[in-house]
């Protein structure tokens, strides 16, 4: 049974007298950070010298380094990209955090691959954002929520989840709606989403662009069809507010019939779910960790060459060409 947590649910009255490290201050660090310290919570920033220190300490956070930072903390939010926490937590965390301290992620994806092992006598919680951090602190400000994944890992204390639920309050999740995962259901998830579903999308999108070109389409207007109109990004919108069917109404009958009509023929059912099933299978037994390990062991090199590619790709002059005729448009109307 599916847990779910809102306001009612959660006390910040947990962290009080409770110093909250956020580590990193990027996407998420910063919009936590400043709902943290809107909910009253005292909140520390760690970090490397750069750009996001100034930008913290212009905020009005005192800021120090990581490992400083989370010595002074009760509860260290790692909030730093993930490819990099298993190493920042071995030079910085693993020697600093202390029994009863709580480590935080907003992924998974590291405790469920068992990269970064914390000691048996510190909490580990996940609060997850289903949200990038521009939106968590938009939502926040205009007195909403972004939905969140609370899961617990370790709770030496017995109070692990009091704790993420507190935080989860703290950044206004359970003014939405905090969903209880597990690190591995959340990851998993997140990794086949990207992998099995996004990939779709993206392969969708660019086969059907350099099909249509290649009969005779001008590149421009195909783009625009595509999803340079936002009419597609829009429909998305539509699904998740009035529901993934019932947004068909707002489509003309034609088009209603078109799609129904032909997804099993284009993309046939059973075909698509072989897919996501050996995805999920690849990502389970670890065999996706140990690729991604390995390309980063190897500098990313097919990583960037993939990147590199798609960079390449005619599509990008198609949107130049798109843009500056976009702002011609505008111009001209102004
Ligand atoms: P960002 O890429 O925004 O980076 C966060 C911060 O980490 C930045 O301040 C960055 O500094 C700093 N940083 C980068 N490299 C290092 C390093 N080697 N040592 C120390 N600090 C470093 O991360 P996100 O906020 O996107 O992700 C943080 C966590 O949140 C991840 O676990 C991610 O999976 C999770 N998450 C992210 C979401 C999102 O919307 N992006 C949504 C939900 C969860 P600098 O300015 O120097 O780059």
């Amino acid at each position: 049974m599916l847990r779910v947590y809102r306001d009612e649910d959660a006390d910040l009255t947990t962290l009080e007298g409770k110093r909250v490290a956020v580590i990193g201050y990027g996407n998420q660090g910063r919009a936590q950070g400043l709902n943290l310290r809107d909910s009253a919570i005292d909140v520390v920033v760690g970090s490397i010298r750069d750009a996001s220190a100034e930008r913290a300490r212009a905020d009005g956070f005192a800021v120090a380094s990581i490992a400083e930072t989370a010595a002074g903390a009760d509860v260290v939010m790692l909030l730093i990209p993930d490819e990099v926490q298993r190493d920042v937590y071995d030079r910085e965390l693993s020697q600093t955090l202390q029994g009863g301290n709580t480590l935080v992620f907003a992924h998974g994806y590291n405790v469920r691959f068992r990269l970064i092992k914390p000691p048996d006598d510190v909490d580990v919680v996940m609060l997850a954002p289903r949200m990038i951090g521009k939106v968590v602190r938009d939502l926040f400000v205009s007195g909403s929520g972004a939905v969140a994944y609370v899961g617990v890992h370790q709770d030496p204390s017995g109070n692990a989840m009091a704790t993420a639920l507190a935080l989860a309050k703290g950044i206004g999740a359970t003014r939405s709606a905090v969903i209880e995962q597990s690190f591995a259901e959340e990851t998993e998830l997140d990794l086949v989403m990207e992998q099995a579903v996004d990939s779709a999308l993206h392969q969708v999108l660019v086969t059907a662009y350099e099909g249509l070109v290649e009969a005779g389409f001008a590149p421009e207007v195909v783009a625009m069809e595509l999803y340079a109109s936002r009419e597609l990004a829009e429909t998305m919108k539509e699904m998740a507010e009035v529901g993934f069917f019932e947004q068909m109404r707002l489509h003309s009958q034609t088009s209603q019939y078109g799609s129904l009509a032909y997804a099993e023929s284009v993309l046939p059912t059973e075909h698509y779910r072989q897919q996501i099933r050996q995805r999920l299978s690849a990502v389970r037994s670890g065999e996706f960790a140990r690729e991604w390990a390995e390309e980063e062991r190897g500098g990313y090199k097919r990583f960037n060459q993939l990147r590199d590619a798609a960079l390449a790709h005619p599509l990008n002059d198609t949107e130049r060409r798109l843009r500056a005729m976009t702002a011609d448009e505008n111009a001209a109307d102004t």
